[in-house]
């Protein structure tokens, strides 16, 4: 095309592409809530890479600490056979945040990587082999999490996938009978995200730990969305007061280093040690470049009262509810979904916010919503210069 960059003819041409209509922003540079484009331009950040760069892109520290380990190591040997300091440390912060019964995490580069860990890890524990999974939720693309993942459209042209799963309705205790001494495991989002930032009713979530608990089956919370302060607790599920027996992290438990963990107790991943011993090898999983992103990321976390944070943008982003358009603003602390009133509106906001420079996202499963989850860093200036731009669009003057 006429005054393309080499750079974007490339693209057009030779990287495969998702989408028949790609955003196409040719990124240059990216700095706390913005992102800086070739043409000059900048943009704020109102997705985070869908709930990715949670201290915002290139947090100091996070660079500092990549920085520090690139000058010691890279990839040295596939995970579990060396003492990889990068990555003890952040197992043994991790685990120090969590309950102890949660006391292991394996490292693994994806969120589909780790819920594929999960399902084989509560297969192998229970001796069973069915699943129980929720409509609208969405674990990820590879053919484990693809089966557990409630949408048709998504799954029908892959099958056969994993036999064995049952999709219940969400929040809906009259299907909770379904979990029965056949399954492994029950997988869920504790919020539902590409679903439409649907969050677990908390008593309904209680009667799910019961049901598990009565029929000896796992409860794996994937957090890939919802962890890392994003709902204002550490994990979502600390809101909720429901502990699940694997919980699985991706997305911002890497500072935007790619990495993913299987979260569990010593009981339970005792299984993945033998019989054969090695059951879930991965030769980058734990990278110690993503290891220390993510050490210096939760440290930040841990640290700068981010879970207060979350709870003032929930409030800030609330105030789009008083729009007579917006039929509701749904979610937790800064993983929220803004329903408006139809279709042509929704997408006409999300194009007009990215001429306005501002970056919303939207779902995999749902036309009538925009989802925001800014960095957690965002200054309240330039939340309300986002919102602002959000308000003009959907009620132009
Ligand atoms: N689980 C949830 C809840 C997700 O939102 C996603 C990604 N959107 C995944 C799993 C898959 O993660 P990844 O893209 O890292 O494989």
């Amino acid at each position: 095309m006429e005054g393309q960059s080499r750079c974007s003819e490339e693209f057009y041409r030779h990287v495969a592409q998702t989408s028949d209509d790609p955003m196409g922003l040719e990124i240059d540079y990216a700095e706390g809530p913005y992102i800086y484009t070739t043409d000059g331009r900048h943009y704020i950040d109102l997705i985070s890479g869908i709930a990715v760069s949670s201290l915002g892109h290139r947090h100091p520290s996070v660079v500092k600490a990549v920085k520090e380990q690139v000058d010691r190591h890279l990839h040295v040997m596939v995970y579990g056979e060396y003492i990889q300091k990068t990555q003890a440390r952040l197992a043994g912060r991790l685990t120090g945040i969590l309950p102890d019964e949660m006391d292991r995490a394996y490292f693994v580069n994806s969120g589909t990587e780790a819920n594929e860990g999960a399902l084989k890890l509560a297969k192998k524990f229970t001796g069973k082999s069915e699943f129980i999974a929720f409509k609208h939720s969405y674990h990820g693309d590879t053919h484990g999490s693809l089966s557990v993942t409630g949408r048709e459209v998504y799954r029908d042209p892959y099958k056969p996938l994993l036999p064995g799963v049952k999709f219940l309705e969400f929040n809906n205790e009259e299907e909770l009978g379904q979990i029965n001494e056949e399954t492994a495991a029950v997988i869920m989002e504790p919020i539902q995200g590409e679903g439409g930032v649907i969050p677990a009713d908390p008593d309904w979530l209680k009667q799910v730990r019961r049901r598990c608990d009565q029929t000896g089956t796992l409860l794996i919370f994937d957090e890939v969305q919802t962890g890392m302060f994003r709902t204002g607790f550490p994990f979502a599920f600390m809101g909720y007061d429901v502990q699940p027996d694997i919980m699985t992290l991706a997305k911002a438990f890497g500072g935007g280093m790619p990495l993913g963990a299987i979260v569990s107790s010593t009981d339970i991943f005792e299984v993945f040690k033998k019989d054969p011993p090695l059951n879930h090898v991965t030769t980058f999983g734990g990278h110690p470049v993503s290891c220390a992103a993510a050490e210096a990321t939760l440290k930040e976390l841990v640290e700068g009262n981010y879970g207060e944070r979350a709870g003032i943008i929930e409030n800030k982003v609330k105030r789009l509810e008083d729009i007579d358009k917006v039929t509701e603003v749904r979610g937790k602390g800064a993983m929220l979904g803004i329903e408006l009133s139809d279709p042509d509106l929704t997408r006409f906001v999300v194009d007009r916010c990215l001429k306005e420079g501002v970056i919303l996202g939207w779902t995999l499963h749902s036309e009538t919503l925009i989802r925001v989850a800014p960095p957690l860093t965002i200054s309240n200036e330039t939340l309300e210069t986002a919102l602002q731009t959000i308000e003009k669009s959907i009620e132009p003057q």
